[in-house]
């Protein structure tokens, strides 16, 4: 495994390997690396001749009252996790390196970088975007692998790379959870022993959805897991929406499969978390 810190070496590294004819599979990280990420970097293992892990917290993802200073930084372990699990490389590029003082260009996805949590984080989506797009540009990759967790950015980058014809294709993969079904997340970190405890509620309140789903009317649906999440401690829930699958617009009656997309803050932590519901057919 070699660990990449210039933004060049790695664009030559990178040509050099699809010269030879290898494909290349990216996982764009924070570092902080847990079971989540290691299921992505398998994923890849399994079909890609190169696997490149980027650890970059990204600074222009973040908001200014937001947690860029505090986001856990975990290297040494990360560097472990990543040869244990086969990397070929790790791309660890520093700030002034991507971005540097110059630097002018950044991409908007319309409407969908503004709704859900782009309501709550201005330019979060297009800070997300941009450095995606440069590590896209600087691996080479012929895929790149993101969590449904994140649902929201997963469907904005397969927008960004339909629109944009970007040869790298983008692989959704399943959310790792918790015994407890607490969707895995480098910020569960920052929860307190109740708050982790609590934060178990949202998987089961999700998983009940699914149930109702089957026999009650959306919105039926959609007010009882507000209700419920309000009622966890120290709770305060950002949005509580049942989209369509495809393109994050409201879902109706007709929307077949849809995806129940939760945001809320525990005390001072944001956490995410979604579940997919297909409507059954008669
Ligand atoms: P992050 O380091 O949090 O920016 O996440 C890097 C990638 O790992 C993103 O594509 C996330 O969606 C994905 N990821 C994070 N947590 C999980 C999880 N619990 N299960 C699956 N993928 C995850």
């Amino acid at each position: 495994m070699r660990i990449i810190k210039n933004v060049l070496h790695m664009q030559k590294i990178a040509l050099n390997h699809i010269k030879n004819g290898d494909e290349i599979g990216l996982i764009p990280t924070m570092g902080a690396l847990h079971d989540g990420h290691v299921s992505l970097i398998a994923k890849s293992r399994r079909s890609d001749d190169i696997t490149v892990v980027s650890i970059f917290v990204n600074p222009i993802q973040f908001g200014p009252n937001e947690d860029y200073l505090k986001y856990p930084r975990t290297v040494n372990k990360d560097l472990e996790v990543c040869k244990k699990n086969h990397v070929d490389y790790v791309f660890m590029p520093a700030v002034n390196d991507m971005f540097p003082s110059n630097h002018k260009t950044f991409i908007e996805v319309k409407i969908l970088q503004d709704i859900l949590c782009g309501k709550f984080r201005p330019n979060h989506f297009r800070g997300v975007v941009t450095v995606v797009v440069k590590l896209f540009n600087i691996s080479c990759a012929d895929r790149s692998y993101f969590g449904m967790k994140d649902f929201q950015q997963l469907k904005i980058l397969e927008k960004v790379a339909r629109d944009l014809n970007f040869k790298t294709k983008i692989i959704p993969c399943p959310i790792v959870r918790e015994k407890s079904g607490l969707a895995i997340s480098s910020r569960n970190s920052y929860l307190s022993v109740e708050e982790k405890k609590s934060s178990e509620n949202i998987f089961k309140i999700l998983k009940e959805a699914s149930e109702d789903f089957k026999i009650r009317n959306l919105n039926f649906v959609k007010k009882n897991v507000l209700e419920k999440l309000k009622k966890i401690p120290d709770s305060k829930v950002d949005y509580a929406e049942i989209v369509d699958f495809n393109d994050l617009s409201l879902a109706d009656k007709d929307t077949r499969k849809v995806v129940f997309v939760v945001a809320l803050w525990l005390g001072r932590t944001r956490l995410i978390d979604n579940t997919v519901m297909i409507k059954q057919t008669k």
